[in-house]
């Protein structure tokens, strides 16, 4: 479902991400770890083409991000591509950034009506069950300041989750949130993993929800993948030293 071939990211002179190959097949949840600036936020970006790679190629579901093939020949995609790409793909961020002046409901169904084309009936349809699978069918006519930290994010899984993303990116998704809040959340992530075949890529220091969820966890250091292995094998007796040492000082 994602696959990276040989990228190369840089800013200025600072290589962030060298060579960078592995894949994340349909269905799979997968977390990054890491040390912070070890290029993880990066993979998301590029994904979500807020970024351009310096090298090699990024597929999703088999098609590249960056190209298309024309009379054989592989040229750089325009923006309807990248905008066509970009639609299969769903991320939720640390900040929730829902629209303040419209209620919880609209929240949701404002991008499929308008990108998707979908009728607001349908729309709404579609927005409430997806608030009753995050556990907040009872606040679709609140505002979003009317909301916890934690229920605002439940609601952007759900405004992300709206689009029939085939990959949600998560990119730490509870940092805001007041600890007590956080567990609500994850559950909600967690439930939905379990019950779509929606891609995860993950990207979280809740290194128990990592655990919990993931089928592969991608160890990250200075912009190369040092480990990659089921969470019970890295977590408990990984590889290599600098894993450790990461987890050592993180849990
Ligand atoms: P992580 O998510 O692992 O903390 P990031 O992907 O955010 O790491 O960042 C990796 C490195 O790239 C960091 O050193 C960061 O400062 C740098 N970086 C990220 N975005 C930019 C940018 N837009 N311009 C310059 N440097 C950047």
């Amino acid at each position: 479902m994602i696959r990276f071939e040989g990228v190369v990211k840089k800013f200025g002179d600072h290589v962030v991400l060298r060579e960078l190959d592995f894949s994340v097949r349909p269905g799979e949840f997968v977390t990054l770890i890491g040390p912070s600036g070890s290029g993880k936020t990066t993979i998301l970006r590029l994904l979500m083409t807020l970024e351009q790679v310096n090298e090699g190629r990024i597929f999703v579901g088999g098609e590249c991000l960056s190209h298309v093939e024309k009379n054989g020949k592989f040229v750089p995609a325009g923006e309807k591509h990248q905008r066509r790409m970009r639609r299969r793909i769903g991320m939720v961020f640390q900040q929730f950034n829902l629209f303040p002046n419209m209620k919880v409901l609209q929240n949701v169904t404002e991008a499929p009506i308008r990108a998707l084309g979908l009728s607001r009936q349908e729309a709404e349809q579609r927005g409430r069950e997806l608030l009753e699978m995050v556990g907040l069918s009872e606040k679709a006519d609140a505002h979003p300041s009317q909301l916890s930290g934690g229920q605002q994010q439940r609601v952007a899984i759900a405004r992300a989750l709206a689009m029939r993303p085939e990959v949600l990116l998560l990119d730490e998704v509870t940092s805001a949130l007041d600890p007590e809040l956080v567990a609500g959340v994850l559950k909600v992530l967690k439930d939905i993993a379990s019950t779509t075949d929606i891609t995860f890529l993950c990207v979280t220091h809740e290194m128990q929800f990592a655990r919990d969820v993931s089928d592969r966890v991608l160890m990250f250091d200075h912009g190369q993948i040092i480990e990659d292995a089921p969470p019970e094998k890295l977590f408990t007796n990984p590889d290599h030293e600098r894993t450790r040492e990461f987890l050592q000082a993180v849990l």
